[in-house]
């Protein structure tokens, strides 16, 4: 993780990488000073069939940048562990760990995910990882935190934090989703204004739900980037896409990535790199 490139080398919540990741041996790695912590799962919330939310405990010496994602490990029925990549969406703060996730159907992580509850064990590496941090931007005075899916998750973490507000004038939310209940945290960054420890404001936070496979009263009906071809996403959000005043973190589904990096390049944004920092930042969610 040297490189300070626009995304992580390593995609997030891949299940496509279950073929090739290495299953570890649970036990001779715990006998040889093990890299990750053993935690237990404190809370698990549906907010559908397979969209979920769990919180885990904390090991005191566990510390991450908002942005940054943790490798988490589910012990199989025959003791051997299956690793994923996972964002952050818990405050920086916060005694517990949380995360978000899709379970994806036949996927061995979610196959194991899909069985967790309360007091279960969850492995946590006790490195955190990424480049989807504040840190990695010249100053700006509106972030944009662009996602679809699960992609939302370290925004909720970024969000938390008290250096996001201090850092800039305006924070937009973009959250495209198939279905309405699939707008994780919707209740909580909208809650996040009346937090003073955050010194948020109403007007500093816009909140863009985008739904795209049913009517949704007071949310945006297309995918992202057309909305920002057509000028629309702009339009709902109040403020100009600009490179002068704009930083823009996109996280989700890599075709929207790629799609967004192209829009965003025409429009004269640059990819953050570590010898020039840019005004976009992004992390796949999968290949
Ligand atoms: P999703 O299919 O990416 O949909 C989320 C939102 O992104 C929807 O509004 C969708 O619009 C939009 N979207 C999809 N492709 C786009 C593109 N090329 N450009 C712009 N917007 C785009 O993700 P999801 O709903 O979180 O998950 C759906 C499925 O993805 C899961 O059931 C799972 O199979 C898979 N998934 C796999 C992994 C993995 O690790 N392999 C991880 C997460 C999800 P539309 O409704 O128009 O498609």
């Amino acid at each position: 993780m040297e490189s300070l490139s626009e995304s992580s080398p390593l995609t997030l919540i891949t299940e496509a990488e279950s073929a090739s990741a290495p299953r570890v041996d649970h036990r001779s790695a715990a006998a040889a000073r093990p890299r990750y912590t053993t935690e237990t799962v404190v809370d698990v919330r549906y907010w559908t069939p397979n969209l979920l939310s769990f919180r885990t405990t904390r090991p005191a010496s566990f510390r991450f940048t908002p942005g940054h994602y943790a490798r988490l490990g589910l012990c199989t029925a025959d003791g051997s562990v299956v690793w994923r990549p996972f964002s952050l969406a818990s405050a920086a703060h916060d005694p517990h760990l949380e995360f978000l996730a899709v379970l994806v159907p036949g996927g061995e992580f979610s196959d194991l995910l899909d069985r967790i509850g309360e007091s279960d064990t969850v492995l946590v590496e006790k490195s955190s990882y990424g480049f989807l941090t504040i840190a990695h931007f010249a100053p700006g005075k509106d972030l944009w935190l662009v996602a679809s899916g699960t992609g939302l998750g370290p925004y909720v973490s970024i969000l938390h934090d008290p250096a996001t507000w201090q850092a800039y004038d305006n924070l937009i939310v973009v959250h495209s989703v198939r279905y309405s209940t699939e707008l994780a945290y919707r209740d909580e960054i909208a809650a996040l204004v009346h937090q003073e420890r955050l010194a948020a404001s109403a007007d500093r936070l816009r909140y863009v739900p985008v739904v795209t496979r049913e009517c949704c009263p007071n949310a945006l009906a297309a995918r992202i980037p057309r909305l920002i071809e057509e000028g629309r996403l702009e339009h709902a959000a109040g403020i100009t896409l600009d490179p002068q005043r704009s930083r823009i973190m996109v996280c989700g589904n890599p075709e929207m990535a790629r799609e967004l990096r192209r829009l965003f390049t025409e429009r004269g944004f640059r990819t953050n790199r570590r010898a020039a920092p840019g005004q976009l930042a992004f992390e796949n969610y999968w290949t």
